[in-house]
């Protein structure tokens, strides 16, 4: 079947995987069905005096596994497909992990950076109103995605216990650590990330000194985990957000980079100006280009659908670490495997973010805080773990690592699926 949604490509994913791991046909169409999708229109008076309205949705998939989870996200190109799709991508990363959550998402179409900070408090507080009923700390939890942060956590969570008249700090993670959020939440994605892709070096039997390394996407993400590889050796040779890339063949200072972004805004413009301007040989690219570079390791940390059938065979790196969710699609999997490529996929990359959610929720619901080093610690042993069930499941029965990871998830839901019955059980009666 051609691609034609980001939610449809989700889905054959699932259904082939389902296919090949033998899992319940009955199970399988279940996944195949959201269970609840909330399509609102927010109305928000906005600083002229006029009334815009904004379409927000909030998807919970699947909570077989315990209350869904997932994020909100600001951007013009959210809509109902992208936020299934990313739903039901949560569903899966949360088995992986074998964390007790289901798997949500939510999100609300507008540019973020058109409205002022208290168009953006009003729009972020209406968006809770509105969801009141379908969020709560044992149903569903919402944490920051694109383009929002603790302080739009804050805002909501405020809205939530003004409504309900109660303090309820578990109901959104993600938030700032003085209103109860956890410490090392801000570096978690990265953080996961880095956990994996040391693993992956480890198996190979590479070594990081020198390892090559590109990064599509100089955020959160991409930052944190440009900061981890180069302490242990790495060279981070080419780095890009959107307004585009920059390549250096000896590798750029990451903190130096990050700083100098944060004040220019964007990274071509690092080394233009500024006394780091004369330290490193370098020139612009593409995003395009950055993923066509022959390095080690590739990083995909912006988009979705950048890797597709068009662009799959001219994909240098030995391996990928997805870093943003969906950023390769499923028509690209087996050109990058027949390619020899090790992928390490979204479901299990980016999962530190959710891991760290896990974390505060724990903390809020038991009220404890947790110190740096316990978080560090805890989120290293369950990516570790996760990685190493699904490195172990792929050796064995030859299945990449996106198959396995999506497998050893599969699984965790069929059999939790099947305790409440199915066509075999009942057919029997
Ligand atoms: P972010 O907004 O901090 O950073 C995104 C970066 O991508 C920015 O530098 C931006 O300029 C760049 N970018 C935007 N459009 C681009 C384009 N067309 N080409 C190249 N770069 C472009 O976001 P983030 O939190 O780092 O998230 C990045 C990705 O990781 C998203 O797909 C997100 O869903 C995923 N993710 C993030 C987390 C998290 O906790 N931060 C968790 C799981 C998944």
């Amino acid at each position: 079947m051609a691609y034609s949604s980001t939610f449809e490509d989700a889905l054959l994913r699932v259904q082939s995987f389902a296919k090949r791991a033998d899992i319940n046909a009955e199970i399988t169409e279940a996944l195949c069905h959201p269970k609840e999708m909330m399509s609102v229109s927010l109305p928000i008076r906005m600083d002229d005096g006029t009334k815009q309205y904004f379409s927000a949705y909030r998807c919970r998939y699947n909570n077989i596994l315990g209350p869904t989870k997932g994020g909100i996200r600001f951007h013009p190109n959210v809509n109902s497909d992208e936020v299934q799709a990313l739903a039901l991508w949560m569903t899966i990363k949360c088995a992986v992990l074998d964390i007790p959550f289901g798997g949500a998402k939510g999100g609300i179409t507008v540019n973020p950076k058109d409205l002022s900070p208290m168009e953006l408090e009003r729009l972020s507080r209406a968006y809770m109103r509105a969801m009141v009923n379908f969020i709560s700390p044992h149903r569903d939890i919402p944490a920051p995605d694109v383009n929002t942060n603790a302080l739009i956590m804050a805002w909501m969570l405020d809205e939530y216990e003004s409504i309900k008249r109660e303090h309820s700090p578990d109901v959104i993670t993600g938030k700032p650590v003085e209103l109860g959020g956890s410490l090392g939440r801000d570096d978690a994605t990265g953080r996961g990330a880095y956990l994996c892709t040391l693993e992956l070096i480890k198996v190979m039997g590479w070594s990081p000194n020198n390892l090559t390394v590109a990064i599509q996407g100089f955020g959160n993400g991409g930052y944190h985990i440009a900061q981890l590889l180069e302490k242990v050796g790495c060279k981070i040779v080419a780095v890009s957000d959107s307004q585009g890339g920059i390549y250096a063949e000896e590798g750029f200072h990451i903190d130096s980079l990050w700083q100098e972004k944060q004040r220019s805004r964007q990274v071509r413009a690092v080394y233009c100006d500024g006394s780091v301007c004369e330290l490193i040989n370098h020139h612009p690219i593409t995003n395009a280009e950055l993923l066509e570079l022959d390095v080690d390791i590739l990083i995909p940390a912006a988009l979705e659908g950048v890797i597709t059938k068009d662009n799959a065979h001219q994909i240098k790196a030995k391996a990928i670490v997805e870093i943003a969710n969906g950023p390769i699609l499923f028509e690209a999997d087996d050109i990058l495997a027949s390619k020899g490529i090790k992928v390490i996929p979204d479901v299990l990359a980016n999962a530190g973010g959710v891991t760290v959610s896990y974390f505060e929720w724990v903390q809020n619901r038991s009220g404890q805080h947790w110190s740096l080093d316990d978080v560090h610690q805890k989120l290293k042993d369950k990516m570790i773990d996760a990685f190493s069930q699904v490195w172990t499941l792929a050796e064995q029965k030859n299945y990449s690592l996106r198959e396995a990871a999506y497998i050893n998830a599969l699984n965790r839901i069929s059999t939790a699926t099947s305790k409440l019955g199915t066509h075999h059980y009942f057919k029997q009666t």
